[in-house]
C-alpha cells in the first residue's frame, strides 16, 4: 500500500494533481474539502456544521473531521492505498491518521508538500473562485484568514513527518503538466523504499 499525504496551503494545487494521480497510481483519492462540500450541498447535519466553519475560513472541529475520515477509510479500504488531500490539516489530525491506518496494518508512506508563494495563491484562489462557485474563494479577508490558520495549525505537520523521515518537498510552481512530473518523481523515490 501507498498512503501519500498531499500537502500544501490552500490553492497549490492539491486536487488538480490528486486527481491525475489517482488515475496514475490507481489510488483511492481522499478530499476532506470535497467531502464537506458534497455534504453541504446535500444539506445533511455534517454539512450544516461543517459549513458554519468552512464560510468563515476556519478549521471544522477535529472529532468530526477525524470521525470523517475513519469511516471514509472504513468504506474504501483497498489494496494500492490513498491520496490524502487537503488532511490531516493539524497535530491532533496527523495522530488520528496514524492510529487509523495502523488498524489496516498500513502506515503513512510519505508526505509530499507543493511549494508555492502566497501572492500567487492569492492570485489563483481569486480567480478560482469567479468560476467555482466556492463563496471561501471569493473573499480576499477569508482567504487571507485559511493562510493564518494554515501557518498557525497545518505548517507544524511538515516537520511531525520530517522528524519520522517522511517528508519531500516539490516545486509548486509551472505548468500543470511540470507539477505532475515533478510529483510523480517524487512518489517513484518513496515507494521503492
Ligand atoms: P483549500 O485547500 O483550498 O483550502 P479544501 O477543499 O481542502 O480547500 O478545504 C476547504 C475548507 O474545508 C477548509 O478551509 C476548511 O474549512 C475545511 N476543511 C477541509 N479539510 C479539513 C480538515 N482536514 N480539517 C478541518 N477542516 C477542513
Amino acid at each position: 500500500m501507498i498512503n501519500i499525504i498531499l500537502f500544501g496551503p490552500p490553492g497549490a494545487g492539491k486536487g488538480t494533481q490528486s486527481a491525475r494521480l489517482i488515475e496514475k497510481y490507481g489510488l483511492v483519492h481522499l478530499s476532506t474539502g470535497d467531502v464537506f462540500r458534497y455534504n453541504i450541498k446535500n444539506q445533511t447535519e455534517l454539512g450544516v456544521l461543517a459549513k458554519s466553519f468552512i464560510d468563515k475560513g476556519q478549521l471544522v472541529p477535529d472529532e468530526v473531521t477525524n470521525q470523517m475520515v475513519k469511516d471514509f477509510i472504513a468504506r474504501n479500504n483497498n489494496d494500492k492505498g490513498f491520496i490524502f488531500d487537503g488532511y490531516p490539516r493539524t497535530i491532533a489530525q496527523g495522530e488520528n491518521l496514524d492510529r487509523v491506518l495502523e488498524e489496516y496494518q498500513a502506515n503513512v508512506t510519505s508526505m509530499i508538500a507543493l511549494e508555492v508563494d502566497e501572492d500567487e495563491l492569492v492570485i489563483r484562489l481569486l480567480e478560482r473562485g469567479k468560476s467555482s462557485g466556492r463563496p471561501d474563494d471569493q473573499n480576499e479577508a477569508i482567504i487571507r484568514n485559511r493562510f493564518k490558520v494554515y501557518n498557525d495549525e497545518t505548517s507544524p505537520l511538515a516537520n511531525f513527518y520530517a522528524k519520522k523521515g517522511k517528508f519531500v518537498a516539490v516545486k509548486g510552481k509551472g505548468s500543470i503538466d511540470e507539477i505532475f512530473q515533478n510529483l510523480c518523481k517524487a512518489i517513484d523515490g518513496v515507494s521503492q523504499l
